[in-house]
């Protein structure tokens, strides 16, 4: 009974940890769960109060599909000023982060079209691409290389097929930071070679070591080819409100926005109120949380250190380190070890991608006592 495009993509590997984490836990388990990356932190007052304020006011009714004007304006001011991008208010469309990057890609990618993307990268980009119709092209980036998806390296995959560069900077599952330059030669591939580039930049705020985002949309002449993802669920500790957005030059927003009123109609209404608060409001409870994971980022380092089979450098961003483990195990066996064992959920690296086999993703948004009783747990199955 199931179609054939649905038997060609797996289930995703970060929700499928998630969900095993959740069936031990009831069980009575006390897992530690380090799988998706969803901060520990309750959404910021301001914002549950101006979405309760909404639900109050009846705004419970249809908006049109990109979403509300004044979130829209919001995110479009945002954009220019903060990220340099050279928007309208009408290139803004507000959807769940995931579903802005289904979309996009539905909306772009022809049947056996080619997309050049990272390997490792979150689990979610390759399935899109192939409920598409399209094929995915992996870019292997390594630990030396600082998980690094360099303008060389995407140049020779490059062929008559490629329609699309897709990027994730700060990364999942490798927290890795896309240098300016690398996204200067990603943009003049782009440019070289008639190509949209996916810019998913949904980390761009959990940036440490006072390193700048960049948005490759900003680059001389790249509005008109890129799609610049975002969201709010990382930096505003909202993942249940599923919302985000993406920024597309005209005539893909057009296309985007048909699959919009095709499928989702909208973003819910109410949960738009609350968003508008977070771009509008004060910044402070962003900074805290950012400056919490960089505590994290750095306690979780340490403990490594003293996992002698680990090896890990520092990531400059996102909330995940991906250590390489030394043993025979797959990297799906491993994770399934560890959660048994140790009682600790991980996500397997090769869920990301070929490269990543030999790695798990431990996402560290969790509290800093979980964070040493899990690596705790970990040292003594490894000792
Ligand atoms: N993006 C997060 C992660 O990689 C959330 C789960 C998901 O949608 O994959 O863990």
């Amino acid at each position: 009974m199931i179609a054939e495009r649905v038997k060609r993509v797996q289930e995703s590997g970060t929700m499928r940890m998630k969900e095993l984490a959740g069936q031990k836990k009831a069980e009575g388990k006390k897992i530690i769960s380090f799988t998706v990356g969803e901060p520990d932190f309750d959404t910021p007052k301001h914002i549950v109060e101006a979405a309760k304020k909404a639900l109050e006011e009846g705004r419970t009714r249809y908006l049109d599909a990109p979403g509300l004007p004044a979130l829209r304006e919001a995110i479009a001011k945002e954009a220019k000023e903060y990220n340099g991008i050279p928007c309208e208010t009408s290139n803004v469309l507000i959807a769940p982060t995931k579903h802005a990057i289904f979309e996009s890609i539905m909306a772009t990618v022809n049947e056996g079209e080619e997309v050049i993307m990272p390997d490792p990268s979150w689990v979610t980009y390759e399935p899109c691409v192939v409920l598409a119709g399209g094929k995915s092209v992996p870019c292997t980036t390594t630990e030396e290389g600082e998980w690094r998806m360099t303008p060389e390296a995407v140049a020779e995959l490059i062929t008559p097929k490629t329609k699309m560069i897709l990027y994730n900077s700060p990364s999942n599952p490798c927290g890795a930071v896309e240098t300016h330059d690398d996204i200067r030669g990603i943009a003049d591939l782009a440019k070289d070679h008639n190509l949209v580039v996916l810019a998913d930049e949904v980390y761009e705020k959990i940036i440490f070591d006072g390193l700048k985002h960049h948005s490759i949309a900003a680059e001389p002449g790249m509005m008109d080819r890129t799609i610049t993802i975002s969201g709010f669920s990382k930096t505003f500790a909202m993942t249940g409100w599923r919302l985000g957005w993406l920024i597309a030059p005209k005539p893909i927003f057009k296309g985007i926005n048909k699959i919009q009123q095709h499928s989702i109609t909208h973003a819910t209404s109410f949960a738009q109120y609350g968003a508008l608060a977070a771009m509008t409001g004060p910044t402070e409870p962003v900074k805290e949380m950012v400056k919490e994971f960089q505590e994290r980022r750095d306690l979780i380092m340490e403990l490594m250190k003293e996992i002698p089979s680990f090896r890990c450098d520092k990531p400059k961003g996102a909330f995940y380190v991906f250590p390489r483990y030394e043993g025979d195990m797959d990297s799906e066996k491993f994770a399934l070890h560890l959660m048994d064992r140790a009682e600790v959920a991980v996500t397997g690296g090769a869920a990301f991608g070929k490269a990543g086999e030999k790695h798990i993703r431990i996402s560290y948004a969790t509290n800093k006592q979980n964070i040493r009783e899990g690596m705790d747990r970990i040292k003594k199955i490894l000792a």
